[in-house]
């Protein structure tokens, strides 16, 4: 009979799979846990995970929480060297010592793992570690650690198995690079890297290596980056890396990559606008270009479910993908591709098959959400952007309130050392309902949740300005934009 690992051998003992259940969800990340807890917990259905990687998917482990901590370290580094201008004698280049950080790092994510199995046990998931492969609309195959397979029916099957990083175009050698998640196995400050892409990975690592003092080149195909938020946010933060010291290669395309087989060292081989270019000395290549959803080792064609054209399950508002019973969220999906947009999409979903009556039509509201990027300095935006504002509306109906300024932080700071703070409200029609809001400068990720509550409550430029600032701040010119 096959034994699941279910929870830590050490802590739980070895209990036989069950053949059947409830819920079956594909997935142990963002989404599949946030629906396969509530479905338990909440509602009392007999669920199941099945996890092939490490639980928590990949926000926990080569995602959103390793980034942010090591955001974290990059903004420190920032204000050991912004000190000296409050007073303070530091060295301007204080030791960073990156393996002891990376293993600190990886120790707090384990930890996370475990509290995330910890987690699936009091809520009474099964969790069962392995590869699971659809077998038809209502059966799942999964190949188990020991080598050995089982199968299990279910009434109802959610497919959470989340994206992976995409792979690069094919130029020679473009093997020696690396993505996203092997950005997360890096054990030594690098001196020199290059970053491909120009999204939020992209932009959010080219931003943490540089402030850690690695020579950072960027190739991006276009003169900005970050060209699905509003054009200040594209202009401002490409000009302030710039600013910093990352190499931003514009118009570039990576054509060639070469690797020193003595010391490892790779040359990229580039052409940026109409001239040509070679970088070398690099100790990483990073190719950032998007993810592509796993779609195509899951048994998905033993389904009928249908696919778009980039592979994402195609489903409607409620997460109901053409099959029944069968349902589809998070990255898989594709509408969203952020940690809590998967995590409420996940418990949504859960409410509405499970919770009874009362939420029959319960699903996740797409529409206004708030979303950061954690570039130097942060970006924040909620609703659309300015372009996408002037189609849907004219350009006769809006009204767009802008400021930018030099925070107070840096009134201390010599005019060189001084970053952007930039904001933008986007309002429609007599009534100035705010359909956008744009933000860049310190502080913008913590900033944006607050306001993303009352954009989302249809706030109009009269209640932010109903508000009175707290002084201070830079928050406080959003409440008083003239
Ligand atoms: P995932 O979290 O990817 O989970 C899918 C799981 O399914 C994986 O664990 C995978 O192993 C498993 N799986 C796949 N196939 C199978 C199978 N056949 N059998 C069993 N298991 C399978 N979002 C934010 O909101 N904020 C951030 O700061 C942020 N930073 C990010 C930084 C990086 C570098 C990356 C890559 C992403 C970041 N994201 C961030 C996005 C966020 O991580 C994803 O949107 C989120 O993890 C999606 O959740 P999910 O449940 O859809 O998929
Ligand atoms: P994104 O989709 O954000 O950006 C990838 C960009 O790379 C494209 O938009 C494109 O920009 C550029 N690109 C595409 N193909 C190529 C190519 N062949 N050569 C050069 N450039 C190319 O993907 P990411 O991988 O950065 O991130 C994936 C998703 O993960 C994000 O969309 C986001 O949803 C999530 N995420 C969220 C974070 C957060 O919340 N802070 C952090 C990290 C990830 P262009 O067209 O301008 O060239």
């Amino acid at each position: 009979q096959a034994f699941s690992r279910h929870f830590s051998q050490t802590r739980f003992a070895m209990a036989p799979i069950s053949k059947e259940t409830d819920f079956l969800v594909i997935g142990g990340g963002s989404g599949g846990l946030g629906a396969a807890r509530a479905a338990s917990a909440k509602y009392g259905v007999k669920s199941m995970v099945i996890e092939g990687g490490r639980l928590g998917g990949t926000c926990v482990n080569v995602g959103c929480v390793p980034k942010k901590v090591t955001f974290n370290a990059a903004a420190i580094a920032e204000t050991i060297r912004e000190a000296k201008s409050y007073g303070f004698s530091l060295s301007q280049t204080a030791p960073f010592d990156w393996t002891t950080f990376k293993e600190k790092r990886d120790a707090y994510v384990k930890r996370l793992n475990g509290i995330y199995e910890r987690n699936l046990n009091n809520d009474k998931v099964e969790y069962v570690h392995g590869w699971a492969k659809l077998l038809s609309p209502n059966s799942v195959e999964v190949a188990l650690d020991d080598g050995s397979k089982t199968v299990i029916n279910a009434k109802k099957i959610l497919i959470a198995t989340g994206g992976r990083p995409t792979i690069p175009p094919q130029v020679p050698g473009s093997e020696y690079g690396i993505n996203s998640d092997g950005f997360f196995d890096i054990s030594t400050l690098p001196k020199k890297v290059a970053l491909v892409g120009a999204g939020y990975i992209a932009v959010e690592f080219a931003g943490m290596f540089n402030a850690l003092g690695v020579e950072t080149h960027l190739y991006i195909r276009y003169d900005t980056f970050l060209r699905s938020f509003d054009p200040m946010i594209q202009e401002t933060v490409t000009k302030e890396y710039e600013r910093l010291g990352v190499h931003v290669h514009k118009r570039s395309i990576v054509n060639k990559v070469e690797k020193d087989a003595s010391t490892g060292k790779l040359t990229v081989h580039f052409k940026e606008g109409d001239g040509e270019g070679v970088v070398s000395e690099l100790d990483h290549l990073i190719w950032a270009i998007g993810r592509t959803p796993q779609t195509d080792n899951v048994g998905i064609e033993k389904t009928g479910v249908k696919l778009s054209e980039k592979g994402h399950i195609i489903v409607d508002p409620y997460q109901n993908t053409n099959v029944e019973n069968i349902y589809a969220l998070g990255d898989v999906a594709g509408h969203i591709e952020l940690t809590p947009v998967a995590l409420a999409a996940g418990r949504k979903l859960a409410a509405r098959l499970f919770g009874g009556e009362a939420f029959k039509t319960t699903r996740l509201d797409y529409d206004n959400v708030p979303s950061v990027v954690f570039a130097h300095p942060e970006v924040g935006a909620i609703g659309m952007t300015e372009p996408q504002a002037v189609e849907k509306y004219g350009r006769e109906n809006l009204k767009i309130y802008k400021t930018n300024f030099t925070a107070m932080y840096y009134a201390m700071m010599d005019p060189e050392h001084k970053g952007p703070t930039a904001y933008k409200l986007i309002c429609v029609g007599p009534e100035e309902k705010i359909v956008g809001l744009h933000i860049l400068g310190l502080g913008s990720g913590e900033m944006l949740q607050g306001f993303g509550v009352a954009i989302k409550m249809g706030a109009t430029k009269a209640d932010f300005d109903s508000c009175i600032a707290i002084h201070p701040t830079s928050a406080e010119e959003l409440v008083t934009l003239k």
